[in-house]
């Protein structure tokens, strides 16, 4: 019961279609119970345990002091869009204009701000699984129609031009690939790229390439989506952002290189929500883009080592499997369909994924995300964006609970 007795309201349609998120809704269940006393290991949100480093921190800082304190270009500074064109040329070898580039307070809202502007209702958007868990509410909310396309690990969690020819109908608008891929820590190998990228132009369907986790990819460069859609001519729109290659998650900087009519679309959308992102968070990104990319290697590389203990540590935990080795970003998505129907010490029986999260959560104070929430039942996703030692404790904690299990 909330203190001003403030009486019950009506809520519009469009909140009761509304899902939380359900890595969101963990991260808050956490904060709850650590306000409560409770010690969590937390590995179930996708956000780099590092500092924002320091260079980045002093720019923002040196911002704050020379007065970047008003509102900014909706799109933008012209210098964090002119640093955003060479970063995107660097990486992908395409030069884009100032006018083809745009800044929002995080990815999360980029994507939300390109499906508002080029989704009619009933439009549809292949979202390939298991893959981030907005992706199909964020074109829901834009009253389009997400179309789920499920892929196995055997194939890299690689959709085949044959699924994809199957979830194609005439009012298909866009493809979302996110490489390497949160839940799964898959990259999508240059063949199997070329080719997609090859049916979207027969196709006429956009390309979104979601390359947020692009920087940390473990075994060299990720191939470059943009590159093979720009190659193959099909229309794409690049999303990308600071939150995870520079640890500025609380940042809120997200950015977009698209065609000029949709970054219109989306300043004018932008213009009647929040304006422009953070003028002083601006100025950080723009160091972050601008300075010594060294940081970047040292926390990918922490990244991979983290990696191949946890997998180390998960493939030591009876009847867990991991049929796939993530090759980037920080999750891994462990197979634990072995414990589904197990009770419980007082008798209760663990249904799905859900349950045994909750599970996890009650009895052995270690955080993750139920594999469902990113179109893969059965599984959870485990962030590794926490220190060894804290991966170490959590896995002993979620083992010691699992053997408490009857099966
Ligand atoms: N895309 C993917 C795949 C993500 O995991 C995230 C994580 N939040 C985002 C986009 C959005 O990132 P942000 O809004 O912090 O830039
Ligand atoms: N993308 C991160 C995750 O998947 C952060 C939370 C969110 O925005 O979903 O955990």
């Amino acid at each position: 019961m909330s203190g001003s007795k403030l009486a019950e309201p009506k809520l519009g349609v469009r909140a009761a279609q509304l899902n939380p998120s359900a890595t969101v809704a963990m991260a808050q269940r956490v904060i709850a119970l650590r306000a409560a006393g409770v010690s969590i290991v937390n590995l179930a949100l996708g956000e780099p345990d590092f500092d924002t480093p320091p260079h980045i921190r002093e720019a923002a800082k040196r911002a704050l002091d020379a007065g970047a304190t008003r509102y900014t270009d909706t799109r933008g500074t012209a210098a964090l869009r002119t640093a955003l064109a060479d970063h995107f040329e660097r990486a992908h070898g395409v030069r884009f204009g100032l006018d083809e580039l745009m800044v929002s307070s995080g990815a999360k809202q980029m994507l939300f701000n390109l499906f508002q502007v080029t989704l009619d209702a009933g439009d549809e958007v292949i979202v390939p699984r298991p893959s981030w868990t907005s992706y199909p509410d964020l074109v829901s909310a834009a009253s389009g129609r997400p179309v789920l396309v499920d892929t196995t690990p055997e194939s890299g969690y690689t959709p085949s031009l044959a699924q994809l020819d199957h979830a194609r109908s005439p009012r298909t608008r866009a493809i979302v690939l996110c490489s390497p891929s949160n839940p799964s820590g898959a990259v999508l190998a240059a063949g199997p790229l070329t080719e997609i990228a090859q049916w979207a132009a027969q196709h006429r369907i956009t390309i979104i390439a979601d390359d947020i986790y692009r920087a940390l990819s473990f075994h060299g460069p990720a191939p470059s989506v943009c590159r093979a859609a720009h190659e193959a001519g099909a229309d794409y729109v690049i999303i990308d952002g600071v939150s995870k290659t520079y640890a500025m998650t609380g940042w809120r900087i997200g950015f977009a290189a698209a065609h000029p009519k949709i970054i219109h679309a989306i300043s004018d959308l932008q213009g009647q929500s929040t304006a422009c992102a953070s003028s002083i968070s601006q100025a950080a990104a723009l160091a972050a883009l601008t300075g010594p990319q060294d940081c970047v290697t040292e926390m990918r590389d922490e990244f991979a080592r983290r990696c191949k203990r946890l997998c180390a540590l998960l493939r030591g935990l009876p009847d867990v499997r991991l049929p796939f080795e993530p090759l980037g970003a920080f999750y891994a998505l462990p197979d634990l369909r072995a414990y589904l129907g197990a009770k419980t010490a007082g008798g209760e029986t663990i249904a799905d994924d859900k349950g045994l999260v909750r599970y996890l959560l009650d009895e052995a104070h270690v955080a993750v995300v139920p594999g469902s929430a990113f179109g893969a039942p059965g599984f959870v996703r485990i962030a590794f964006a926490a220190s060894i030692p804290t991966l170490e404790q959590g896995i002993t904690q979620i083992g010691a609970a699992l053997a408490k299990l009857s099966r």
